[in-house]
């Protein structure tokens, strides 16, 4: 029985992934779920996961902030022939707080790529991993529109939305914020732990600590869970490593 799985993390973006990969086993982390964020990410996420079997499970996906710089069409078209043995399309989305996404023509054509993988998603029968900063409604309406399954990663946007993620059936993720941002701690209290999965969406750079992540750091986010809903850490990390198998699939 898995004890704790790690839902998001980009881990081509260190330095030494194995070494990463060895502390993770360590302490006590017992599966990665790996999210590309671009053609050339997706690749690395697809190779690490083949050196890194049973641990890393790959998903492939174009984050919100590189529609503009990548080729869609082939993007799409290694997603086609490389999604066997992955468990999710990820990270994919919407984010309309950047500043280049300001104008209406961008935020089409993110919300166009979007879709995209939605309805490749949908055809694999696989879940995603959606990002939806500043773009919360929207990402709902096109995710549910394609009748997948899914979480929303790392999701600070408003409760009323939120009860629509929920009511829709999705997943909803907690990171590391969860034990110093408010937003968070409120999405948190509204979400049933049922349908909380944990990461840490490494190597994000964790403000409060002042440092950057990895997926040890799964640990203070099931602490920070726990403390906020009144529960066991070890019920937490039970109830949100199932989740993720159920979700993802996993073997
Ligand atoms: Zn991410």
């Amino acid at each position: 029985m898995r004890r704790l799985i790690d839902s998001h993390v980009h881990m081509e973006s260190f330095d030494d992934p194995g070494a990463v990969v060895q502390r993770s086993r360590d302490s006590g982390v017992d599966a990665v779920i790996c999210v590309g964020g671009s053609l050339e990410s997706s690749k690395v996420a697809k190779q690490l996961a083949r050196k890194y079997p049973d641990y890393l499970y790959p998903a492939l996906g174009v984050h919100p902030s590189e529609v503009l710089k990548e080729d869609i069409d082939a993007t799409v078209a290694y997603l086609r022939e490389n999604l066997d043995g992955c468990v999710a399309v990820g990270e994919i989305g919407l984010d309309y707080a950047y500043p280049f996404a300001k104008p209406k023509d961008v935020r089409a054509r993110m919300r166009e790529v979007f879709s995209r993988f939605l309805n490749v998603a949908s055809e694999y029968d696989l879940p995603v991993s959606i990002h939806s900063r500043s773009a919360y409604r929207d990402s709902l309406e096109l995710a549910t529109g394609a009748g997948v399954e899914g979480v929303f990663h790392w999701y600070d946007g408003p409760i009323n939305t939120l009860r629509g993620i929920l009511d829709a059936g999705f997943y909803v993720s907690a990171t590391p914020s969860v034990a110093y941002s408010k937003g968070a701690m409120a999405v948190m209290e509204e979400t049933p732990i049922e349908r909380v999965l944990v990461e840490t969406d490494s190597p994000v750079y964790l403000r409060n600590l002042g440092r950057r992540s990895t997926p040890v750091d799964i640990k203070l986010v099931v602490d920070a869970l726990a403390e906020l809903k009144e529960m066991d850490p070890s019920e937490v990390s039970r109830v949100t490593t199932r989740n993720a198998e159920m979700l993802f699939r996993l073997p």
